[in-house]
């Protein structure tokens, strides 16, 4: 990562590759982080930016998924990994690269950034994307993964009349059917479920990414093996769930805005 690596034109023709959350709900995560940035972190978020919403840096680890060197650099970081009693094992490494999962590679950012005014611009910019994308990742139920289970979720069910895999369901479908948005509703989705007072935003941003993400392990575990495949599904199952997927949307949302309050502020709070 200390070396600069160039976004490559090819991947501007690639297809976004479907992930955790889809683009709607990743950038609904971003734009509600962006709210709640300090205006130091702001700014200093900004000097990379220039002005880019963080919603439209959300999904690009997701359209780069597929273009070297990121095939093998991001590898394993859009899902994150945790024992049947919901705890991470943690694969901390000192090289991103091999990282094993999103957590890890939070935990590892969170170190890696500490001399973040040193680094060339372009790599500090590329850590602010994966960071916005990673955290999304691991509040998504399909992207948790337990180590006794498969929930990949990579089988077929019929929803709404529809062949999906269960796992697009989870990213997208769900968060779709019940807002009524696309992904360019995600200004209004974010305006919908950015209703969270101090005291409850504070009490789910405690920790660092580890803490939160056995949080989220925790909250989908009882979700897993309850469907079959093939199964139809519809307006039951998506009232039945969305509870779930706000709550993880919100979640991830706030604890954004700290990890990246907590990186570009000099004093954190
Ligand atoms: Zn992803």
């Amino acid at each position: 990562m200390k070396r600069i690596i160039l976004i490559t034109a090819v991947a501007l023709f690639l297809a976004p590759a479907a992930g955790g959350w889809g683009r709607l709900g990743h950038s609904t995560i971003a734009e509600i982080a962006e709210r709640h940035l300090t205006p130091e972190a702001r700014a200093n978020i900004e000097k990379y930016t220039h002005g880019t919403p963080l919603a439209e840096f959300a999904s690009w680890m997701d359209e780069i998924v597929v273009t070297p060197p990121y095939l093998e650099e991001f590898k394993g970081w859009h899902a994150s990994v945790c024992t049947p009693d919901c705890k991470s094992p943690l694969y901390v490494r000192k090289q991103v690269r091999n990282c094993r999962d999103g957590v890890t590679a939070m935990e590892f950012f969170r170190e890696y950034l500490k001399d973040y005014k040193e680094m060339p611009d372009s790599v500090v910019l590329e850590a602010i994307k994966c960071i916005v994308h990673i955290v999304g990742d691991f509040h998504c139920p399909a992207h948790v993964r337990y180590t006794d289970e498969n929930n990949g979720l990579g089988y077929q069910v019929m929803f709404f009349g529809k062949s999906w895999k269960l796992h697009s369901v989870w990213d997208s479908g769900i968060i779709q059917k019940a807002s009524g948005l696309d992904y360019r509703g995600y200004r209004e989705y974010a305006d919908r479920l950015d209703t969270w007072n101090k005291r409850q935003i504070r009490k789910v941003t405690k920790g660092w990414a580890r803490e939160w993400f056995e949080d989220v392990a925790s909250d989908v575990r009882p979700t897993i093996r309850t469907i079959p495949e093939g199964a139809e599904l519809g307006d039951e199952y998506v009232e039945a769930n969305i509870g779930l997927a706000e709550l993880e949307l919100r979640k991830a949302a706030y604890q954004l805005a700290k990890a990246l309050n907590t990186i570009f502020t000099s004093s954190p709070a």
